[in-house]
């Protein structure tokens, strides 16, 4: 992605795609003192745009830092992210990170939080997977204690194991993993949360050591709007079993339909469809 053309905004301008670099000695490189977000724009217009600004403020801040522009600066360079790429369906990343400066140490106060903001066409994120169910392994690291890391933030740090994992499914032919958390319940995917449907309710995990997507709770709320029972709990893996529906949500992942997770079956049901295809009009409203 770094040799092609294009503009990305970078601390405050918009510049040369090839010239968006960073020192090596980059604290967040070092320390993964790093945050990001990942967004959509459908038609030119990023879905729940300031809900992606504030939430990448709350990540900073829950690294302990602050990112010196406003939710609104943000939402500007954004607007001018996709208007200099003339991109009308594009991801955007926006990521905020401790910079390279006086401090090379784990301790870093007087380096330079910096942010950049880059856009691209990104289709499928599962690819057909999006039409016959994704096929998912079942992840052998497992979503660590909020007591351990700041588990509600969107930070790189968080990712280490969502590459590991993603690697070792896909080497299995799997398009993803799904984790289990620290102690044993169903968490989510490696960039994405997960829904099941039993005797048409539907089952999530109660979101309290991963992120809450915004997708997710775009999903709940559709999902009440149709007066269906959503159930947010703790799930056992074992549970998997009796559930007949299965998909993923995520900014990137949209709405995608699980087929198959490790040894459990799924069927790309009614309900599943349903909340596909409704996603994609609303994001388009
Ligand atoms: N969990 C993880 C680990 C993710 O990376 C993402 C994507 N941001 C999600 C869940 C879904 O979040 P959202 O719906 O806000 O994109």
């Amino acid at each position: 992605y770094d040799d092609r053309d294009g503009q990305i905004w970078m601390d405050g301008e918009l510049i040369d795609w090839r010239s968006a670099n960073v020192h090596i000695l980059t604290h967040a490189l070092h320390y993964a003192s790093s945050v990001f977000e990942g967004e959509r724009a459908y038609g030119g217009k990023i879905f729940k745009s300031r809900e992606h600004s504030e939430r990448l403020h709350a990540s900073a801040k829950m690294l302990d830092f602050e990112i010196p522009w406003s939710v609104d600066q943000l939402e500007e360079a954004k607007r001018q992210v996709l208007k200099a790429n003339g991109l009308s369906d594009a991801y955007v990343r926006a990521v905020a990170w401790r910079g390279a400066g006086e401090d090379m140490g784990v301790a870093s106060r007087r380096n330079p939080v910096r942010v950049a903001i880059a856009a691209w066409e990104w289709g499928a994120y599962y690819g057909d997977a999006k039409m016959k169910g994704a096929k998912l392994d079942i992840a052998k690291w497992k979503r660590p204690s909020p007591e351990t890391i700041p588990v509600h933030a969107k930070a790189a740090g968080l990712y280490m194991i969502c590459t590991m994992s993603k690697h070792e499914a896909e080497n299995k032919g799997c398009s993803d993993a799904l984790f289990m958390d620290y102690r044993g319940y169903v968490a989510e995917a490696t960039g994405a949360n997960i829904f099941f449907v039993k005797d048409g309710e539907v089952h999530t995990p109660k979101p309290d050591c991963f992120l809450n997507g915004i997708t997710r709770q775009t999903v709940i709320g559709m999902l009440e709007d149709r007066q269906i029972k959503v159930h947010e709990r703790h799930i056992m893996p074992e549970e998997m079993e009796g559930f007949e529906q299965c998909w993923l949500t995520g900014t990137a992942a949209e709405v995608t339909p699980v087929g198959q997770i490790g040894p459990y079956n799924f069927e790309v049901g009614q309900l599943t469809r349903e909340i596909a295809d409704a996603y994609e009009k609303l994001v388009r409203e």
